[in-house]
């Protein structure tokens, strides 16, 4: 079955959040200057490119990066289209989605990401009523290709803060340009780092056969 890599690549090309620590790469070893083989080290924050947010991010005594459940980031998935030009993503908004029925996980496709190559000013966020009415509807998975599920000049990140408290867990920085809306089989696994507030995710979209 085809795979549909929805990954940004964590790499030097892949813009940051404003202020943070972008990914650089430095060289240990170099078999050009004669070492024995080629060894790299590397600087980043762990939201350069795609990635699941620790709850640790936003609150601490949360669970960090290593206690990401694996059952929230693999399995069905809707990928649904908003006009990129609102703010506040309501649930009308969302017409690709089934109106009834559960949404174990959505991937919210507005086109204002960093997969073009610079960093949006701006971008839609779901509003707290559209997070209530999606966690009530048994949400696990909250999938954005836009750098946050809040807004860039949110200092208080309430879609973050009412996701995790609702038990359903993150991924930003998806790449969606070429995904068509509709229901997804998803791999999306974060890598397993230690004690970060966030993990880089390998995400993989399998089409399923819809009846
Ligand atoms: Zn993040």
């Amino acid at each position: 079955m085809r795979e549909l890599d929805i990954s940004i690549p964590m790499g030097s090309r892949t813009p940051e959040w404003p202020g943070d620590k972008p990914f650089s790469c430095g060289w240990t070893m170099r078999l050009a200057a004669g070492g024995s083989v080629n060894l790299s080290a590397i600087t980043t924050s762990p939201h350069v490119g795609t990635h699941a947010d620790a709850p640790l991010h936003v609150h601490d005594g949360w669970l960090a990066s290593h206690e990401l459940p694996l059952s929230a980031f693999a399995g069905r998935a809707f990928v649904c289209s908003v006009n990129p030009s609102i703010d506040h993503v309501e649930p009308n908004d969302l017409p690709s989605l089934p109106s009834r029925g559960p949404v174990e996980r959505l991937l919210l496709r507005t086109q204002c990401g960093v997969a073009g190559g610079s960093f949006p000013k701006r971008w839609p966020v779901l509003s707290l009523d559209t997070v209530r009415v999606l966690l009530g509807r048994g949400l696990v998975l909250l999938g954005v290709d836009t750098p946050s599920l809040d807004g860039l000049d949110s200092k208080t990140l309430d879609v973050h803060h009412a996701l995790f408290r609702g038990g359903a867990f993150n991924l930003e920085n998806l790449d969606l340009r070429s995904i068509a809306d509709g229901e997804y089989e998803l791999i999306a696994y974060p890598l397993l780092v230690a004690d970060l507030d966030a993990a880089p995710v390998r995400a993989i979209l399998k089409p399923c056969a819809t009846e």
